[in-house]
């Protein structure tokens, strides 16, 4: 290698090596100084057989050079593949994922021409770790996985992001109403995190309410903080309602990689056409080119851009009578962005950047003094009975440890109250809480699980309950 940034490259499927042509032209046009290596990754990799859609040796060239920019691929359908997307940025740990929205009205149409917004979604855990089992015949689960250290860093990297890039307000999107343990977690973080940062406006909204007031009137937002899959949901509604998701440019950042790409998918319906859009992978390579240090040239394009969307040159997605001037394809929109490379735009504001801060986090310790305490467990079982027959078998089983606190079904707690209406399927959730104060030994545990083997109870999962310097680490 001839020692300038090296940039992996992955052209993807569908529409995606033409939108990859289109930016590269431009990329080469601005004279950035990357030098590219080309990888082949998804629709034909998980065909030949891989199920993750990346081959071994792929990961290597990764991991050597700056920054992957990678176009969007094909999962193929049916069963034993895996989100490629969700592989690679778990797999580098690029935990933070940077989606800008911003409206370019009267030049786009668009309901909201003052939005400028940022979401910064988590990208390694919640829901999307696509943990999933199957229980009984009618129950099925996914687990939601929320760490401290997810937590810190996802909300550091926010205001860190508001910080260096001149942003007044970090907004932060749960639902700990009701998630109190994993996202009453994420946002007592923020809390916690946010005075640090006291010239910084602070505030949490519901997600529900909050992604409402986001459709509604986005320009009460500046930078939201939220967790994975709200982040994946609200991102691509506040794309499309700043003006079209085939504009919307991501980051995808980790401590040691940084991959870059458009927010949308491989829209194979509209592939080999040359009517593609190609700015969202082209303002994610304006990201990139950020990242890697190289601000100027970033803005050099990022001006150009906006340049020929002002002067109404736009592709099939954007093109309106009243606000085009000229329908062109894939390849002539980048044609018409490598020659206005130079020139800024007239009305729309001209972009500028700085040299981008790299978030530095300390190596995460668990805080060593809390006291954690085996206290009790929830026992899983199928059964199709009545729930008073079920506790009835259960407090017959020989344990003195343990005594039948609770069962409920699906949430509810059923037993020892129950209401004729709710309705119940085959999985209980069973609790069995300590009967001395103190705690449980595992021994204890084991000789609870055998005396229902012996029973032929039909245990499904179990689940340890633990308290942390005496608070319960568990709901109802
Ligand atoms: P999609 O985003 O690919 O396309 C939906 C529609 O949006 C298209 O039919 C097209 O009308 C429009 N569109 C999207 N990008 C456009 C662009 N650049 N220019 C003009 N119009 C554009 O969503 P989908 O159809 O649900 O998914 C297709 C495939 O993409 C699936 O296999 C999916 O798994 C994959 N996908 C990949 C990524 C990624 O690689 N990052 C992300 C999302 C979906």
């Amino acid at each position: 290698m001839t020692g300038k940034n090296l940039i992996t490259v992955a052209e993807g499927d569908g529409i995606g090596p033409e939108i990859m042509a289109a930016t590269l032209h431009v990329l080469e046009a601005a004279q950035a100084d990357i030098e590219i290596q080309k990888v082949e990754i998804g629709e034909k990799v998980y065909l030949r057989g891989e199920t993750t859609g990346i081959e071994k040796q792929t990961w290597d060239k990764i991991r050597q050079s700056k920054a992957f920019l990678k176009a969007p691929i094909t999962t193929p359908q049916g069963g034993g593949f895996k989100s490629l997307n969700v592989t690679v940025r778990t797999t580098l740990g690029l935990y933070a994922n940077v989606r800008p929205c911003v409206a370019y009205s009267p030049f786009v149409e668009t309901k909201h021409p003052e939005m400028d917004v940022v979401i910064i979604r988590e990208n390694e855990e919640d829901l999307y770790v696509g943990v999933e089992y199957r229980h009984t015949p009618e129950y099925y689960q996914a687990l939601k996985i929320i760490t401290q250290p997810g937590c810190e860093k996802i909300i550091r990297f926010a205001f860190e992001y508001a910080l260096s890039h001149g942003r007044k307000k970090v907004t932060c999107f749960t639902k700990d109403n009701i998630l109190k343990i994993t996202d009453g977690q994420f946002h007592k973080v923020f809390e916690e995190i946010g005075k640090d940062y006291p010239q910084i406006e602070k505030e949490h909204w519901i997600v529900d309410i909050g992604a409402a007031k986001l459709a509604d009137t986005p320009g009460a937002f500046d930078v939201i903080v939220m967790p994975n899959l709200y982040g994946d949901i609200l991102s691509d509604v506040a794309a499309q309602i700043a003006g079209s998701v085939g504009m919307a440019g991501s980051a995808n950042i980790g401590t040691s990689g940084a991959m870059f790409e458009a927010i949308h998918g491989s829209a194979p319906r509209r592939a080999g056409q040359n009517v593609a859009n190609p700015s969202g992978l082209l303002l994610a390579a304006v990201l990139m080119l950020v990242h890697i240090e190289q601000p100027e040239k970033a803005a050099l394009i990022h001006n150009a851009w906006l340049k020929t969307i002002e002067e109404g040159i736009h592709t099939y997605d954007l093109y309106r009578e009243k606000t085009s001037r000229q329908k062109v394809g894939t390849k002539e929109f980048a044609e018409a962005v490598s020659k206005r490379l130079g020139q800024n735009p007239g009305t729309l504001p001209t972009v500028k950047y700085g040299i981008a801060k790299h978030v530095q986090h300390s190596l995460y310790q668990a805080a060593a003094l809390i006291q954690k305490d085996l206290v009790g467990i929830d026992i899983f079982i199928q059964s199709k009975g009545h729930v008073d027959e079920l506790a009835e078998a259960l407090k017959k089983l020989p344990t003195d440890s343990f005594k039948l606190t609770m069962i409920s079904n699906r949430g509810v707690k059923v037993w020892p109250q129950s209401h004729p209406e709710t309705f119940c399927v085959d999985c209980w959730r069973c609790r069995f809480f300590q009967t001395e104060a103190g705690r449980v030994n595992h021994q204890q545990i084991t000789k609870l699980l055998s005396a229902l083997a012996e029973a032929t109870f039909d245990v499904t999962q179990t689940q340890y309950l633990f308290t942390f310097d005496g608070n319960p680490g568990y709901t109802l």
